[in-house]
């Protein structure tokens, strides 16, 4: 808001209070190219467990068999990975009803400071950046290693 001229800002205002219906940002980050392996079992565990209590539990991969690891081959020059995934952080807002009613309220109080006010009570659908590299790890696109040099960064 504070790029917006003030003669504007309150039509702005106005307008993402009434008009906002998505707010993506993505982020790309390295795919595991073809040539990963199966994660060995005791090294899942380890995984599955420091995945776990470092995302306080919103990676949670208990119920996954397809935890890979890199490898490396010729066509990824011995790396392990090959081209680029799209990381999102997605927050979704209804265009009417309750919902709807609920963002516009919230905006206007200034109560969606906080990624833990992104939340339904706030009429707002949100899916965290952790969430979907859970779902990436869960599919075999991503290692853990690149999830937590993504986590720490
Ligand atoms: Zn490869």
């Amino acid at each position: 808001m504070s790029i917006i001229h003030g003669d504007h800002r309150e039509d702005a205002h106005f307008l993402l209070a009434n008009y906002l219906r998505v707010v993506l940002h993505q982020k790309l980050v390295p795919k595991l190219c073809d040539c990963a392996a199966a994660m060995p079992e005791e090294k899942k565990i380890q995984v599955i467990s420091e995945a776990y209590e470092r995302t306080k539990g919103v990676i949670d991969l208990e119920v996954t068999d397809n935890l890979r690891e890199a490898v490396g081959c010729s066509a990824c020059n011995g790396l392990g990975y090959k081209g680029r995934l799209v990381a999102h952080e997605t927050m979704v807002i209804p265009s009417d009803g309750e919902d709807r009613d609920l963002f516009s309220q919230a905006y206007r109080e200034h109560r969606l400071n906080l990624t833990s006010d992104l939340n339904k009570s706030n009429g707002i659908d949100y899916i965290s950046r952790q969430e979907t590299f859970c779902n990436l790890l869960k599919i075999g696109l991503m290692d853990w290693p690149s999830v937590l040099k993504q986590i720490k960064s």
